[in-house]
C-alpha cells in the first residue's frame, strides 16, 4: 500500500511555530504581560454557568457584533466575529484569494498572511520594503500592477512596529479594486486607525484581535469592518457555528471591562518605551514602535543573542532570517523588562 499524499508543496511549508517555554520572562508573542482582572474573571464564570451548551451558538455572534458595531461606531451589517483575526484572514482568503486570484503583501511583515494566502491556494507576490518600511504611492504602484485582488497592510506592522499612513490605504482603495485587508491588531497601541475608510471605501476591510490589548490571546476572538457585501461573503464561507458559545460568552464579558482591559495599554506602552530608550545606551539600535514590542538590531550572530538571553530565563523572537541582526521583544511588565535589559547588557557585554 503506498501513503497518501497532501496537495504538492505542502511538506515543504513549516508548521507556523513560536516556542511556548515557561521561562521568567516570556516576551516572543506579544501577547499581554498582565493576568485578567478578578472581576472579569468572575463574570466570565457567571456568564459560562448559565450558558446552554446542549444548544448550538448563536451562528453569527449577533450580540457580540451588535456591541463591536457600536463601540466603534459601525454598522452591525459590517461587522463581523471569528476565532481570531486569524480566522477572520482567512475567511477572507477564501473569499476573496484562491486559485488565480493574486494577492500582495508588503515584507518584512506577519508570516500569516502570506501563509493563509498561500493555504486558501492563492498566488502570492512579496514586495520588499525598505527601512524605515513606510508604504509610499511608489509601492502602491508596485502593488496594484498586475492587478490583485488583495493588498495587505499591517498598521502598526510586526515585527518592525511602525504604523502606515492612512492615506495610503486610502490611496490602494482609490487606485485600485483590490480588497485592501488592513490588520490593525495593534492598534491600540499607536498609529491611526484606517476604520474612519471604510464607510466610503467598500473595498476597505479593517480586521482586529482581542488577543493583543485586550489581553485575551487565550480566547481566540478576532473581529473585522467592511462592506456589508464583504461580511455578506464572509458569510458564505465560513463554518455553520464557528464561534462557539464560550468565546462568544468571553468577548461580550471583555466588551463590559473593556475600559480596565485597555488601561492596561498605558503600563505596556511605558515599557516599550523605556526599550526604546534603554537600548541605543546598550549600543543597539532600536526601531520606533507604534505598537506593544520593539524590533532591534544588534552587531551578533542572533541565533547566539538569541539563545543567550533564554539561558537568562527571557525568550525573544528571532528575525534574523528575515532582517539580518534583528530580534523583537513584546513590552512585559516592568520586571520582565528590567530582566530582559540587563540580560541583554549581560550578553553584548
Ligand atoms: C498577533 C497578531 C494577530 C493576532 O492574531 P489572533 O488570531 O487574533 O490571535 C494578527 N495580526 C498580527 C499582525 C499579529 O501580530
Amino acid at each position: 500500500m503506498s501513503p497518501a499524499l497532501p496537495r504538492p508543496g505542502l511538506r515543504e511549508v513549516e508548521p507556523y511555530a513560536a516556542p511556548q517555554l515557561d521561562v521568567r520572562a516570556r516576551l516572543n508573542t506579544n501577547e499581554c504581560p498582565y493576568p485578567l482582572p478578578e472581576a472579569f474573571r468572575e463574570d466570565l464564570a457567571a456568564a459560562v454557568r448559565l450558558l446552554p451548551l446542549n444548544r448550538y451558538p448563536e451562528r453569527d455572534a449577533d450580540e457580540v457584533r451588535e456591541r463591536l458595531a457600536e463601540v466603534n461606531g459601525q454598522r452591525v451589517e459590517g461587522t463581523w466575529v471569528a476565532n481570531g483575526s486569524n480566522e477572520v484572514i482567512q475567511q477572507l482568503m477564501l473569499a476573496y484569494a484562491g486559485p488565480g486570484r493574486r494577492v500582495v503583501v508588503f515584507d518584512p511583515t506577519y508570516g500569516l498572511h502570506a501563509r493563509l494566502a498561500w493555504v486558501a491556494s492563492s498566488d502570492v507576490a512579496h514586495i520588499a520594503l525598505e527601512q524605515p518600511w513606510r508604504l509610499g504611492s511608489e509601492q502602491v504602484t508596485s502593488a496594484l500592477e498586475d492587478d490583485p485582488d488583495v493588498v495587505f497592510v499591517c498598521s502598526p506592522n510586526n515585527p518592525t512596529g511602525n504604523a502606515q499612513p492612512v492615506e495610503i490605504v486610502a490611496e490602494l482603495a482609490t487606485r485600485g479594486e483590490a480588497l485592501v485587508v488592513v490588520d490593525e491588531a495593534y492598534i491600540e497601541f499607536g498609529g491611526q486607525s484606517a476604520l474612519g475608510l471604510v464607510a466610503d471605501h467598500p473595498n476597505v476591510i479593517v480586521v482586529r484581535t482581542f488577543s493583543k490589548a485586550f489581553a485575551l490571546a487565550g480566547a481566540r476572538i478576532g473581529y473585522c469592518f467592511g462592506a456589508p457585501e464583504v461580511i455578506e461573503d464572509l458569510r458564505r464561507v465560513r463554518l455553520p457555528y464557528h464561534v462557539s458559545a464560550l468565546t462568544q460568552a468571553a468577548g461580550l464579558v471583555a466588551l463590559d471591562h473593556m475600559t480596565d482591559a485597555l488601561a492596561i495599554v498605558d503600563a505596556v506602552r511605558s515599557e516599550r518605551d523605556r526599550v526604546l530608550e534603554a537600548l541605543p545606551g546598550l549600543g543597539v539600535e532600536a526601531f520606533a514602535s507604534d505598537a506593544n514590542f520593539v524590533l532591534f538590531r544588534t552587531p551578533h550572530p542572533t541565533e547566539r543573542v538569541w539563545q543567550d538571553l533564554l539561558d537568562r530565563g527571557v525568550l525573544v523572537r528571532d528575525f534574523g532570517r528575515v532582517m539580518p541582526g534583528c530580534l523583537r521583544v513584546t513590552a512585559g511588565t516592568p520586571e520582565e523588562i528590567d530582566l530582559f535589559l540587563s540580560a541583554l547588557e549581560e550578553v553584548l557585554r
